[in-house]
């Protein structure tokens, strides 16, 4: 029995500024329901333009993406996107936040404020959901986009290096909490980090893009985890073939970004 792909890309490529800059070429991959992927390559290698075409926020040049059989032509309910820069409204508070996504589907008054608390809770802002983003930290306000997003029931959840503007240990303690939230309620994530070690902890598949023009150099499902998803950051080190795969890792950076010619 063959499983369908819920996300089907053929022959993707993006041109940009009428052709002078190739972001993407010849990208066709298939990615599966309740699949972790993470799309990783050096700076400038299209990342967030294959993101934003899956989106529906930007369209390919050549090629197309399919959404279950359905060829994408825009954004929709089932995707979900989160952006590296905090996107709460200022001017509402934490829950308000929450509901105004709940808002936009049509979802009525009492269920938008049950479903805000219920996820508030979730990602632990329960005890602040009437304060405003604006006096959060930035994994406050980036756990305030999560649940937002999350809410609003997208199988599909699109992230752009979420947690890129975090300190370190803000950064770790995302991962985790994202590990925790699709151990609660399975979603398909896709998400663009060019943090191998973000890559490691949490993708099951890792899609590495060589630079410019981007198209797929690597498809590597990350056997040595043997199928598991680890709570804690720390467990997935002592795994067989955690090093290895790191090194390969590393070593696909070092060649692209050395055959770019680029200079530190
Ligand atoms: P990544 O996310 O991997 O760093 P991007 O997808 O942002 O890469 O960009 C890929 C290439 O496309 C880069 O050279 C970038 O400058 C270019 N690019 C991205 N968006 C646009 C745009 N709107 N107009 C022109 N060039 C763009
Ligand atoms: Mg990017």
């Amino acid at each position: 029995m063959s499983v369908k792909p819920l996300i089907r890309a053929t022959s993707v490529g993006k041109d940009y500024s009428a052709g002078a800059v190739r972001a993407l070429t010849n990208v066709s991959v298939d990615l599966y329901e309740n699949q972790i992927t993470a799309f990783v390559g050096p700076s400038g290698c299209g990342k967030t333009t294959m993101l934003r075409i899956i989106a529906g926020l930007d369209y390919p040049t050549r090629g197309s993406i399919a959404v279950e059989g359905n060829t994408v032509s825009g954004p929709g309910p089932e995707r979900g996107m989160i952006f590296q820069a905090y996107t709460s409204f200022p001017w509402l508070t934490a829950r308000r936040n929450v509901e105004y996504g709940l808002k936009i589907l049509g979802i009525d008054k009492g269920k938008r404020r049950e479903r805000a608390m219920e996820f508030l809770r979730l990602v632990r802002l329960d005890h602040v959901a009437d304060h405003y983003p604006r006096s959060f930290s930035g994994g406050m306000k980036q756990r305030v986009a999560l649940a937002r997003t999350l809410a609003q029931g997208p199988r599909i959840v699109l992230m752009d290096e979420p947690f890129g503007a975090l300190d370190a240990q803000v950064r770790w303690e995302m991962q985790e909490l994202l590990i925790e939230l699709v151990d609660a309620e399975p979603r398909t994530i896709v998400t663009v980090t060019h943090d191998i070690g973000e890559a490691l902890y949490l993708a099951d598949r890792i899609l590495f893009f060589t630079r410019q023009p981007g198209r797929i150099k690597a498809d590597l499902s990350l056997e040595f985890k043997q199928g598991k998803r680890f709570k804690r950051k720390e467990e997935l080190y002592d795994m067989h073939g955690y090093r290895d795969m790191e090194q390969q890792l590393f070593a696909m950076m070092r060649e692209e970004i050395t055959a770019a010619g680029a200079e530190i």
